[in-house]
């Protein structure tokens, strides 16, 4: 029987996205050649990449203004390091607001190209709220967010205002929410979590903020040189972005994103509901920077634990751990989760309480 996949990552997709990538896994259409023996070059992956690309446009409101589209290799990690290699000069600073391990990452990575600048950071209270009124200095090459935090189930509901560049990673709830993405002169995401398959990353990049760094940028690195080759310098992860095309035309034929935002605020909302209800349970996120993707909680009482994950595997839930850092649980709602395996877990939870409460 299928479970329920509450995984933060490499996470559900959608059942039809999984259906018609396995298809093309066998023959793809009806080539009479598998999707990944045929060449990245062949005009039927050409013609994939490019719808990909299109929708990402579409779907994100950025048609016409001035964005290109890159689907590369190396995940949102290796983002961290392209972002700075391409943005931050040799004698310039960069803003980094730390919310959690991933916003970490980035600026770590970063700090080895050039200098950064820890604008703000909820590190002192392990992460579980989002900074607020952040003052965010004009003379910085560019300021870099996390919009969700995947483990600490922290997530922007406002940006701060800047004058300067604004680069987002937004690996864990890109499509998930109406936002103008044209604020945004950079926007990365892993596959993994809210489009595809693992093994490429999304980037969504105004091109009037390249070329202003004075360094030489290898090519693999260069942002320039992808756009150039409309994301073929290399060979792109075939298999990967073939499953995002899918979810991107799926999430279309769905409405697109408000379609999607209203599913996500309802889900969000009944487990959030049941969380504050139930009596044996507690939110670790504060509740005014609750994610809509990544829900995060704990059993009051750390001694039910085995028990409770009992239950889990009896009820076929699947995915539910916290991350090592955090413990206790965390659910993952991503834009292809069903309203129905909420509800499952909500009465799972239901369940719980009348055995132990
Ligand atoms: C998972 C995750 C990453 C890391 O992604 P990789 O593709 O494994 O490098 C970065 N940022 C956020 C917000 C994430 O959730």
């Amino acid at each position: 029987m299928k479970k329920h996949n509450f995984s933060a990552g490499p996470s559900i997709l959608a059942p039809e996205v999984i259906q018609k990538a396995a298809e093309a896994v066998v023959d793809f259409e009806g080539m009479g050649l598998s999707l990944i023996e045929i060449s990245h070059r062949s005009p039927e992956f050409v013609s994939v990449i490019n719808k990909a690309r299109a929708l990402v446009l579409e779907l994100l409101d950025l048609e016409d203004k001035g964005y290109s589209v890159l689907f590369l290799q190396g995940g949102a990690s290796m983002e961290f390091v392209r972002v700075a290699y391409n943005l931050l000069s040799d004698n310039g600073k960069a803003g980094y607001v730390n919310t959690g391990t991933w916003a970490n990452n980035a600026q770590n990575e970063a700090s080895f190209i050039g200098e950064i600048i820890e604008v703000a950071s909820s590190k002192d209270k392990n992460y579980s709220y989002i900074p607020k009124e952040i003052i965010v200095p004009n003379d910085l090459d560019y300021l870099h967010l996390t919009s969700n935090n995947t483990i600490y189930g922290t997530q922007f509901h406002q940006f701060p205002s800047t004058q300067i560049p604004l680069i987002c990673d937004m690996s864990s709830d890109i499509f998930s929410r109406v936002l103008d993405f044209s604020k945004f002169d950079l926007i990365y995401a892993g596959a993994q979590k809210n489009i595809g398959a693992a093994g490429t990353s999304l980037v969504v990049v105004k091109d009037a903020v390249l070329g202003k760094v004075q360094r030489n940028i290898p090519n693999i690195l260069n942002y320039a040189k992808h756009i150039e080759r409309e994301s073929m310098y290399h060979t792109p992860s075939v298999f990967s972005v073939y499953t995002c095309y899918l979810t991107l035309q799926w999430l279309k034929d769905l409405g697109g994103i408000p379609a999607i935002e209203r599913k996500n605020r309802a889900k969000a909302h009944l487990l959030y509901s049941e969380i504050d209800r139930n009596s044996l349970f507690e939110g670790t996120a504060a509740v005014e920077d609750r994610s809509l993707m990544n829900v995060t909680f704990v059993l009051k009482d750390l001694k039910l634990e085995e028990k409770f994950d009992l239950l889990l595997k009896e009820k076929n839930i699947s995915g539910l751990k916290g991350h090592r850092t955090v413990g206790g649980y965390r659910a993952s709602i991503y834009n292809a989760m069903p309203l129905e395996s909420v509800m499952h877990l909500v009465e799972t939870m239901q369940t719980f309480e009348r055995m132990f409460g």
